[in-house]
Formats: C-alpha cells, structure tokens, sequence
C-alpha cells in the first residue's frame, strides 16, 4: 500500500549534510509506518525519520529509508486542567504554538527557531535559556514509541521509566517517536530587554544576572570585550516592536553578508566588522513586547556552521576567558560574532547535556557568506579543547568530534542508554552513520 519516492534528495537547513535516501516516505498512519519498517526488514534497509531537517549535523541523514513524519501532525487532546497537550511527533511547533494559544496555553521555553518537529527537537535536546528552565525535552510527560519490532510502548515516569527517561532525548535511535504530550503553562507575554555590557561585566556578576532576568542570555562579540545583554521576562504591558527593515535586514543582513564575504579574502577584517557591527546595532538599548513565542524564536538569517557545547555553569567564566585568551594569542584565528551564552537548569534525562548539573550553553558559529565555506578548524578544535577540559558536553544536533569513548566519559547514564537501545532495536535498523559513532 504505502508508497516510497525515489530521486530525492534530502538537505539540512545549513546545507552543510545531505543524503540521498533510496525511498523517501511520508507516511499518513501507524500502518503504513509499519508496513515500512517491515520492507525495509525485507530488503534489509535501515530507516531514518526525519522531522524539520534544522539539525546542523548528519544526524537525519541516511541513503536507505527516510520516513518525513509532515503529515501525521496533528493536536490529538488538550487537556485544559492538566494545562497538557497531546500532539503527533510531526507537528511543527510553529503549528503548535498558535493551537496552543487558542486554548490559553503556551509552551514555558522554545528554541530560537519553530520549524522544527517536536519529535525532532525532543530528539537532539534542544534547549533555550533561563536557569529555572530545563532544556524542551524536560516539557515532556508523557510518549510513544513505535519499536524496531512494531509494538507501541507508552512512556512516562509511572510507565516504561526507563525508556521515559531514555526517549525523553531519544536520537532517533530508539523507534519512531508517535506521540507526544507536553506540559504547557498558561499563555503569557514577553518583554525583551537587549542593552550594551562588557564581557569583565557579565561574567563578574553572573548570578545577578541570572536572578534579575527568568530568560537570561547574553552574545559575546569575540575579537573584543563587547556584549550585548539580552533579558527576557513576562508581562501584562501591551505589544510593541521595535523592528526596522533598514537595520534588521539592509544592515544586519545585506551588508554584513557583503562583508563577511569581502573578510574571506582579508580574514583580519573579522575583528573590525564585529566591532562595527556592535557599535552600529547593539550599542544601544532595544525593548519589544509580544506573545511569548515571538519573542523566544528570532530569524536566523545566515547558513552557519555551529558548535554548542554545555559546560558545569560554574565553569562560564574560566571557559569563556579562556577562549577569549586562545582568539587573542593566536590573531590568525578568527571568530565571527556572535557567541551566544545560555543557560539551563540540571535534569535527569539520561542523554541531557545538562544531566544532573546545572549547565551553560556556549554557541559558536561560522557563517558561510553567499555559501562560501570560511575555514575554522583551528577555531573548533581550541573551543572542543576548551569545552572538554571544563567538562563540556556536546549538542546532539550540532557540530562535535566526540566518539563513544567520549560519551562513556561524559554521561554516566551511557551504559543504560546503550542497553535500551540494544533491547529496543537489536538489529540497528534506525542507526546512520552519525550514530555508528555515537554507539560504536
Ligand atoms: C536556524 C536554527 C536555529 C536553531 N536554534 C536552536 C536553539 O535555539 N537551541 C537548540 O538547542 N537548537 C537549535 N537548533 C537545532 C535544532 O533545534 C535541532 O537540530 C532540532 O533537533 C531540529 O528539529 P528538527 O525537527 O528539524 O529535527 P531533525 O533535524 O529533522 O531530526 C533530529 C533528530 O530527531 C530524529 N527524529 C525526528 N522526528 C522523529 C520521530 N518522529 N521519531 C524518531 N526520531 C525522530 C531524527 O532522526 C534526528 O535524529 C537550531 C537549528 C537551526 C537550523
């Protein structure tokens, strides 16, 4: 019955992985993804699903199965009470956001972007700021499994608590994630706050900032001491906006992108076009107020390359000058800005870069001007450096050279995950070469 498209050809966001999966599905129910896992037994055929494909690594790619859950996206129960809602795994959360809304409700954090599953978000651990907030996947109470073997396992922490805690950042790895409920909280506004600060400023009074601001973040420019501060907090005061398609767009995007290219050619501009741009758009206080979801997600204009790792947050500030320090003794090195600081509360999600301790988020990138790759393996290799040292653990989604060995160090809950994995999926039909890696 279920029919799998040949010829295409799948892209992350970035365009930095692709692959070319032999059958793309997008399959409308849990038969017709049972009918697929049973030809792909078949033919012997490994499945990946994907979800928004936003993950910046390999980690969706495969040249066998690919299963694009688009089309089982649907809001199954809200549950006004409970303040929980009940979704399919393909859901964008760009969809949810606005349901939620409808019923008063809304999600408590949200990564910067929504056109992402909330199967694939959960999947990676993806994460926000605030230090009273654990990353998206600590929202879920509540899922569904479809197994390598086509049973449904529900999972919570009173059902299948291990597994719970296993899928809750579930890499893909474990079976086809078909529902999911998420804890919501009542709708609510935000006020944003961005000021100008210095980098001596921010990380020497760290806690302030982190008790005056419920979403605290802050982007530090590299190449210099300027930050931008940026709080965010819930309001009753009426929506205002402070966009302007000059600034945001002419400026921010056009002109930097012109630069960055020029910079290609004459890397020590870098430095310059990180203080200019300071100095041009964030030396001066910004406020905007909206509904909570507009505020978290803001428009990620340029194809990156990216690495975030989740340091002890007691390690922030040794990390981060010392980061600065390695930019400052080697000038060949350079930084496009900015790096982007977050924070996250400790959980007990087995595979959480934030388990058991809380965590700082430290997110380099490297643009990619007009596509045009800019070398920056000496940059990702001192920070890997950096991260490691301090005790660092890798996002899932992005950018990392750890191998197994170095997840068996990381996270002492490894072994169980790996035995959850084995029991679930025996015969490794939903690994890729990405998570070969992970688990070989
Ligand atoms: C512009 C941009 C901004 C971003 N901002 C942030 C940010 O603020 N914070 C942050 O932490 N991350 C961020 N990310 C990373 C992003 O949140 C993660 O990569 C997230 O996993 C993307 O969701 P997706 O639906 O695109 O997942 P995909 O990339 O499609 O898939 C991710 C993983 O989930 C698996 N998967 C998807 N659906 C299912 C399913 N139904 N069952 C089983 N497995 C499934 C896939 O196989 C894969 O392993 C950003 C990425 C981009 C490109």
């Amino acid at each position: 019955q279920v029919h799998g498209q040949g010829g295409v050809k799948f892209q992350n966001w970035a365009k930095t992985y692709g692959s070319s999966p032999e059958l793309y599905f997008q399959p409308t129910s849990v038969e017709e993804i049972r009918e697929i896992l049973d030809m792909a037994r078949k033919q012997d055929k490994r499945v990946k699903v994907v979800g928004g494909g936003h993950s910046p690594s390999d980690i969706a790619c495969t040249d066998d199965f690919m299963i694009q859950m688009g089309k089982m996206n649907r809001v199954l129960k809200v549950d006004k009470e409970k303040q929980q809602v009940t979704v399919e795994g393909g859901i964008f959360l760009s969809d949810l956001n606005v349901e939620l809304s409808k019923h008063g409700l809304a999600l408590a954090n949200l990564g910067a972007v929504s056109e992402v599953a909330a199967a694939g978000v959960i999947g990676t651990g993806t994460h926000n700021t605030g230090i009273k907030h654990g990353i998206l996947p600590t929202q879920v109470v509540a899922l569904t499994l479809l197994t390598a073997s086509g049973e449904i396992l529900e999972c919570s922490e009173s059902i299948n608590a291990d597994i719970f805690q296993a899928a809750r950042l579930h890499l893909g790895c474990l079976g086809i994630v078909l529902t999911i409920t998420f804890q919501c909280v009542p709708q609510f506004h935000l006020h944003e706050v961005a000021f100008p600060s210095t980098l001596t400023e921010v990380l020497d009074h760290l806690e302030d900032h982190l008790k005056r601001s419920q979403y605290f973040r802050f982007l530090w420019f590299p190449h210099s001491e300027n930050v931008s501060v940026i709080y965010q907090d819930p309001t009753n005061k009426p929506p205002s906006s402070s966009s302007s398609w000059l600034w945001d767009y002419a400026v921010g995007y056009y002109l930097l992108e012109f630069l960055l290219w020029i910079s290609t050619f004459v890397p020590s501009l870098v430095c310059w076009i990180n203080r200019f741009f300071f100095w041009l758009l964030f030396s001066s206080r910004v406020e905007n107020i909206a509904i909570s979801y507009k505020i978290f997600n803001y428009e990620c204009r340029f194809k990156q390359h990216v690495q975030d790792w989740a340091i002890p947050i007691e390690k922030t500030k040794e990390a981060l000058l010392e980061l600065k320090a390695a930019l400052e003794n080697n000038p060949k090195m350079v930084a496009h800005y900015p790096v982007e600081v977050r924070f996250a509360r400790g959980d007990e999600i087995w595979l959480s870069p934030c388990f058991q301790r809380d965590s700082c988020y430290v997110n380099i990138i490297m643009y990619r001007p007009y596509g045009k790759n800019v070398p920056h393996l000496n940059y990702w290799l001192t920070y890997e450096g950096i991260m490691k040292k301090h005790g660092g653990r890798p996002h899932w989604a992005k950018a990392h050279s750890c191998t197994r060995k170095d997840f068996e160090k990381m996270y002492p809950a490894f072994p169980k995950f790996c035995s959850v994995r084995e029991k679930l999926d025996p015969t490794g039909i939903f690994l890729n070469t990405y998570l070969e890696k992970v688990f070989y």
